[in-house]
This record gives C-alpha cells, sequence and structure tokens, in this order.
C-alpha cells in the first residue's frame, strides 16, 4: 500500500511532570503525577495530516518496548499508515517534560530508537510528497532528500530542531519550512526572509507564531496572517502546521493557499491542550 504524504521523523514518548521548580545538579524534586503522551516531531506531523484527511504514513522507529506498542497504536487509532515504522534493538525516543507553574517547559530528549534510523531504511514507497524533520540523524534526512529529489517526490522539511544543512540538501528542497528563529539560524541573524531562496530551496514558509506565516516564491513575500485566537498552548504548532501545509500541497493546492489553511489549522491547536490532542478533524474547519 502506497500512502501519499510520507513523512520521515522522530516518535516520542512525552513523559510530563508538572513541579514547582526543576531540580538542580544533585538535588530531587518531588512533582506531581506524570502525564503519559504520544509525541516526536515526526509523528505529530503525520497524525495532524490523517486527522486533516490525509493518506499518510509515517518512516520512524520505535523500540521493541511497552512505550513503541503505545505510540504505534496511537498512531494508527489517528489513521497513520505505520507500515514503515521501523522497530529497533533501541529503546523508544522517550522526552523527559518538566512544566513548572510559570508554564515554562524544559525537556531532556532522549532519542533512542530515532538514532537508529538509518540512511538505508529510507524508502519512499510511491510518496507524493515527502515531509522532514530533524529528530533523526542528519545523514538519514539528507540521504531522503537526495533519493526524492532523484525520483521526482515533493520534498518539505520542517528544520527544526535547527540544524546546518548541506547546500546540496537545500537544493534538494521544494519547501524549506521555518520558525522565525531557525530563519534567523540559517540567515545569520535578522534578514528578508526572500534570502531563504538564495539558500535553495525552491519555497519556502516561515511561521511566525500568533502574526501566521509568510510564503517566500521566486514571485516574493507573502503574509498569511492568522485569525486572533486565545492561546493556551502552543505545543506542538509548528508540527501541525507541518502536516496541514503537506495535506494541503497533497490535494494539488497552490503553496499560498496550503499556508493559508495550515495558519487557521495551527491556530485551532494553540486554544487548545498538548500536541497531538489538539489537532483539529478536516470537518472542525468547516
Ligand atoms: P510558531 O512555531 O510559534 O511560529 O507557530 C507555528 C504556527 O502556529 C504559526 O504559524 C501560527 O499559525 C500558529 N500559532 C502559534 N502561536 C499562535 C498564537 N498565539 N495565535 C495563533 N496562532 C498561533
Amino acid at each position: 500500500m502506497t500512502s501519499q504524504v510520507l513523512v520521515i521523523g522522530s516518535a516520542n514518548a512525552d513523559l510530563v511532570v508538572p513541579a514547582d521548580r526543576r531540580p538542580g545538579g544533585g538535588e530531587t524534586v518531588l512533582g506531581g503525577d506524570t502525564i503519559l503522551s504520544p509525541g516526536g516531531k515526526g509523528a505529530n506531523t503525520a497524525v495532524a495530516a490523517a486527522r486533516l484527511g490525509a493518506d499518510v504514513a509515517l518512516l520512524g522507529a520505535v523500540g521493541d518496548d511497552p512505550y513503541g506498542g503505545l505510540l504505534k497504536r496511537s498512531l494508527a487509532d489517528s489513521g497513520v499508515d505505520t507500515a514503515p515504522l521501523r522497530t529497533s534493538e533501541r529503546p523508544t525516543g522517550i522526552a523527559y517534560i518538566t512544566v513548572t507553574p510559570d508554564g515554562e517547559n524544559s525537556i531532556l530528549v532522549s532519542p533512542g530508537a530515532n538514532s537508529g534510523l538509518r540512511p538505508e531504511d529510507v524508502d519512499l514507497g510511491g510518496a507524493e510528497i515527502v515531509v522532514l524533520s530533524l529528530e533523526i540523524p542528519l545523514e538519514t534526512v539528507e540521504h531522503a532528500v537526495a533519493k526524492a529529489a532523484e525520483a521526482g517526490v515533493r520534498t518539505l522539511l520542517n528544520l527544526s530542531p535547527a540544524a546546518e544543512l548541506s547546500a546540496k540538501t537545500l537544493q534538494g528542497l521544494d519547501v524549506l519550512l521555518v520558525n522565525e528563529h531557525e530563519a534567523a539560524f540559517l540567515l545569520g541573524g535578522e534578514a528578508d526572509f526572500a534570502e531563504l531562496l538564495g539558500l535553495g530551496p525552491k519555497a519556502a514558509v516561515v511561521t511566525l507564531g500568533a502574526k501566521g506565516a509568510a510564503v517566500v516564491t521566486a514571485d516574493g513575500v507573502t503574509e498569511v496572517p492568522s485569525p486572533k485566537v486565545e492561546a493556551v498552548d502552543t505545543t506542538g504548532a509548528g508540527d501541525a502546521f507541518a502536516g496541514a501545509l503537506a495535506t494541503s500541497l497533497a490535494k494539488g493546492e497552490e503553496l499560498a493557499e496550503a499556508a493559508r489553511w495550515a495558519v487557521k489549522v495551527a491556530a485551532i491547536t494553540v486554544t487548545r491542550q498538548g500536541a497531538q490532542p489538539s489537532y483539529p478533524t478536516a470537518s472542525e474547519l468547516e
């Protein structure tokens, strides 16, 4: 079976502990009850796309352990094809998240199985668009982009978390997706977003938090404003944006139209708690 949208990226179990303060070195702090939720940028993106009706698969890796089973089931329950998901000898990736009363998160990620996803694991199947993010080894991402470019498969890369990519990889991208920090990282500081195209991608989208997004094509930079919403939790908003953008592009929409839709989807997600639980269905958007 072939999925139209292939997400290549991470799957993590998020272990969230509320605490009055975060422990320092050599210190033990007692926190509240742990909340376990499915996460990882790749899994979040795939779930967002599936909720919106995309035919989507996740190529990633989980461990042969209870968290791995849980992540697989939750992906399948959301409608993501998990056939390309590898089972690794390494443990499932875990994000240890401490949340303090001021709402600030500190996150320690143990990538585990995600770090074991190798270039030779990349099989594009018959996908029409490949969506990548960077919680997996960079060489795997770069190999996937090269393979997709060679096969004429469209690529969308979410540069999150920010990392240096080779010029060849940037040139192989159809759409580079970044937030403002990642754009500054690539451009070496504040600069005109149009300069992103000088790095190689055919087009770029810059997410601008509450302001929405900017679409960068050879025709120039177009601002896509966000509807005004009351944001309660922005966790996973960027991943939802990526999933929505890919879903719309797979349907044949133009990039600006896809970005308008992704801004609407992401605006809904920030009004609800959590990452995956906050993602809307297509019918909710009507
Ligand atoms: P960011 O990574 O912060 O740029 O957020 C990704 C996307 O989520 C943005 O492009 C917006 O569409 C949406 N978003 C984030 N924060 C807000 C907010 N406070 N209000 C509305 N939309 C938001």
